[in-house]
């Protein structure tokens, strides 16, 4: 038996909502029993983008979370449903039966990923199934995973280890989400936001031009992160891990060195670094000036 998994890469996604789209019109109104019934025409996600807005004015950055259920291997709904109303198959698809969940509310809440619907008419949860409907006759993938101009929605087999999955897996550092929750996701995540530290470097003696090419780099610990302003003078730090302290360092030739400690308990804009000509720091120390 084959065991499916989604990988999200959100650097690809762009906000499209085509994934939702292809969802409703799978779903809304079409019932595919014993895998699901009709979605609502309005009130549902059974995949919903999370639109987080970072940093601030004007280093500011959208980024775009696509959230179907999870498929948690240790899934709280199951264990919150009676009578075998929510149930995992062998594939890994976690599926709510439309009949045994009747009238069952508290599987709503018992998912913390906020991911099951109530179905006022026809008081039942309902969910992404994976278009298991479709799997089971052969398609390669759900409707979402089709739909997705920019392939930030992979989809495969997990244990093939030729699948674009699997070699995801192990080529890059894929990431749960939220993994305190502890339910062990069969949908997990690349390039999760985190926070990221901006700003822009003015050369004193040129404050009309840009300060292109000049050299930054980050330290925490041993781990050394470098980049170089690009031709507006400005500079980019992303992927940086919350609430940790890093020290930023500024080195030009021709210019005073300049270090400062950091704290990400924010996306950070520096804002303008002004480097002086050495000559400057020079004349400075004579009039005698503190450094
Ligand atoms: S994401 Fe929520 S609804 Fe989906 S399997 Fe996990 S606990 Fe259940
Ligand atoms: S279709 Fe793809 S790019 Fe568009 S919102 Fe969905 S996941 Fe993002």
């Amino acid at each position: 038996m084959v065991r499916y998994e989604m990988i999200i890469d959100v650097s690809r996604c762009i906000g499209c909502y085509n994934c939702f789209l292809a969802c409703r019109d799978e779903y809304a109104g079409n019932d595919y029993l014993p895998v699901s019934i009709a979605q609502p025409q309005s009130g549902q996600a059974w995949i919903a983008i999370q639109e987080h807005e970072r940093g601030s004015f004007p280093k500011v950055k959208m980024s775009h979370v696509p959230v179907p259920c999870l498929h948690c291997s240790e899934a709280s709904c199951i264990t919150a449903a009676t009578g075998g109303a929510v149930y995992r198959r062998e594939d890994g698809i976690v599926l709510i039966d439309p009949k045994k969940a009747v009238g069952q509310r508290e599987i709503v809440s018992s998912c913390p990923y906020r991911v099951i619907f109530w179905n006022e008419e026809k008081n039942v949860p309902q969910k992404c199934t994976f278009c298991a409907h479709l799997l089971d006759a052969g398609w390669n993938e759900p409707r979402c995973v089709e739909a997705c101009p920019t392939r930030a929605l992979i989809f495969g087999i997990a244990d093939n280890p030729n699948s674009e999955v699997s070699k995801l897996r192990t080529a890059k550092s894929i990431e749960e989400l939220h993994p305190e929750y502890g339910l062990k996701p069969g949908v997990n995540y690349l390039s999760l936001p985190k926070r990221f530290l901006a700003g822009e470097i003015v050369l004193a003696d040129a404050t009309q031009l840009p300060a292109e090419g000049v050299n930054i780099s980050l330290r925490r610990g041993d781990q050394v992160l470098t980049t170089a302003t690009d031709s507006y003078g400005d500079f980019e730090f992303d992927g940086l891990e919350a609430n940790a302290e890093y020290v930023l360092s500024v080195a030009h030739p021709g210019y005073r060195h300049q270090e400062s400690r950091l704290l990400t308990r924010n996306d950070l804009n520096v804002g303008s670094i002004v480097l002086e000509p050495l000559e400057n720091a020079a004349n400075t120390r004579k009039r005698g000036s503190p450094l």
